[in-house]
């Protein structure tokens, strides 16, 4: 069988980083059916779809049959987990099969996840269930959509293998992940604790090469590529953080020098917006509640920077001042990220000082009100357009939020104003047009539909528990249309009951 013959591996990282990695096989599946395949990336790595469904697929994606080219390995990699250090973590469930250039040239790493223990399994059986990685497929498929960095899902294979977990034998899945690289904060972590600075560096200049090639050959490389992967960060940050997404476990294990959010466990969707919320089961401590997550990110980064010390110079005074720099300019660098992104969501064009706190001021009265955050923001549109009612509605006080919307048009109307005077000709346009056009730039920014969490719930019981794949595969389709307005998503647009959401947790690792 030569199940996926277009995909030409060059695989970089097994050939060119000696000690980063063991070589390893995917476990056997003894019943492979393929449960999802992601056409459009297929099609992005040059795949052909039709040529994956069916037997070839499953056995491709299962890990059954490993394709021709592909050096499946281990990576190792250490971490910070919930802020204490483990030397040793490692693939313990995944492997790369290697990297395939996409037909943009654009060189993406093809990985399995739940393929089977390998050396760095520790106590864990090397295995995946369904639902989690339905669920992989579900987030990382509504963050490309809204434009968030993300690894993907290229497919998912039930193994026909159960997998014992706390709620009890579940089918056995693999995910098969696309990334612009798997290299974590972790990776580096991994080495530097073992005092193998030549490793370090090589891990760098491997870094550089592949995700900031125009910095190669120049001077100061390696504070140019930490300020790279902060800057990479400050954005992906600040776009989590205006769609509401909480990852739950920002280890420096699940951090990317690519600046691609990666491993989505127990992560989950703002509905009532509440700067401390948390859902994961395991984050007791809310260490990685949604407005912590900036905070998290910078100590990473600081972890990430520790590792690159002894390549930043001979001086260590002088080394721990370039790192100094980066880590205390992350803050402003993420500020005015999240500020753009949030004129951007208030249908703003203009930079403003007012805007900070306008921003912050709608958030405080969201909430004060309990009110849902992704259709808060998607009715502001509609208040742009005109129609104030849909969002007042959301308030337990309609009124609530009239003080903020009188404030909010003036701003408008200055703007509208000032771009009427500049541009060359133009009369002083009325609110109707420009109304409409702010709403149109507002709902193209502001989603509608977000993987809501009691709906990725019922999609995934449905498939775990008896096999059913339409409610993945029709909430799949809506989650990968954020910001269409279609009637037949309508259902996927409401937050949950309150109830629901109150008690909603998220697990890790299974
Ligand atoms: P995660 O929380 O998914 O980022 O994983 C943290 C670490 O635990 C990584 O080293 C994983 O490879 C490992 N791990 C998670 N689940 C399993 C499992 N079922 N078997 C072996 N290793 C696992
Ligand atoms: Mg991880």
């Amino acid at each position: 069988m030569d199940p996926i013959p277009a995909l030409r591996f060059d695989n970089t990282y097994a050939r060119e980083l000696e000690g980063f990695s063991v070589p390893w096989k995917p476990a056997l599946a003894p019943e492979p059916a393929l449960l999802f395949l992601n056409r459009p990336l297929a099609l992005e790595l040059g795949l052909d779809p039709a040529a994956l469904d069916g037997a070839a697929g499953a056995a491709l994606f299962a890990g059954n049959a490993v394709p021709e080219g592909a050096e499946p390995v281990a990576q190792a990699y250490a971490g910070h987990q919930f802020g204490g250090f483990s030397p040793q973590l490692g693939d313990g469930r995944a492997l790369l099969l290697g990297e395939v250039l996409d037909v943009q040239g654009r060189r993406r790493d093809i990985a399995f996840k739940g393929s089977g223990r390998t050396p760095f399994s520790r106590g864990g059986d090397g295995r995946a269930a369904v639902g989690p990685m339905l669920r992989e497929v579900l987030i990382g498929e509504a963050m490309h959509a809204l434009g968030i960095p993300t690894t993907r899902a290229l497919a998912v294979a039930a193994t026909g293998e159960p997998v014992l977990r706390e709620a009890g034998m579940l089918p056995g899945a693999v995910l098969t992940r696309v990334a612009a690289s798997h290299i974590r904060v972790g990776t580096f972590q991994f080495f530097a604790a073992r005092g193998d600075e030549a490793r370090v560096r090589m891990l760098a200049d491997y870094t550089l090469a592949r995700h900031d090639p125009g910095l190669v050959g120049t001077p100061d490389r390696h504070a140019g590529l930490l300020r790279a992967v902060a800057r990479r960060q400050a954005r992906l940050i600040a776009q989590w953080m205006n769609v509401g997404f909480i990852h739950g476990v920002m280890n420096t294990d699940n951090m990317t020098l690519s600046g691609e959010t990666i491993d989505y466990g127990p992560c989950a969707f703002v509905e009532a917006y509440d700067p401390g919320a948390v859902f994961s089961s395991i984050d007791s401590g809310g260490r990685y509640a949604l407005s912590n997550q900036p905070l998290i990110a910078r100590w990473n980064l600081a972890r990430l920077a520790e590792t690159l010390l002894p390549l930043l110079g001979d001086a260590a005074e002088a080394a721990i001042a370039q790192a100094t720099e980066v880590i205390d300019a992350f803050p402003g660098w993420y500020a005015a990220e999240l500020l753009a992104g949030r004129r951007a969501k208030l249908g703003l064009l203009r930079p403003d000082p007012t805007d900070e706190a306008l921003a912050a001021d709608f958030l405080a009265l969201l909430h004060a009100g309990n009110v849902d955050f992704t259709s808060a923001w998607r009715r502001l549109g509609e208040a742009a357009a005109g129609d104030d009612a849909p969002l007042r509605a959301l308030f337990p006080e309609p009124q609530a939020p009239g003080v903020w919307l009188a404030r909010w048009r003036t701003r408008c109307a200055e703007e509208d104003e000032a771009g009427a005077t500049g541009a060359a000709g133009a009369g002083a346009a009325t609110a109707g047009p420009q109304g409409a056009a702010r709403a149109a730039r507002m709902n193209a920014v502001n989603p509608r539909v977000i993987p809501r969490n009691h709906r990725v719930e019922d999609a995934l019981e449905a498939a775990s528990d008896d096999g059913r794949l339409e409610p993945f595969e029709r909430l799949l389709d809506a989650v990968r249309r954020p910001y269409d307005d279609a009637p037949g998503l309508a259902p996927y647009a409401e937050p949950a009951p309150a109830a629901v959401t109150a008690g909603y947790r998220t697990y890790c690792g299974t």
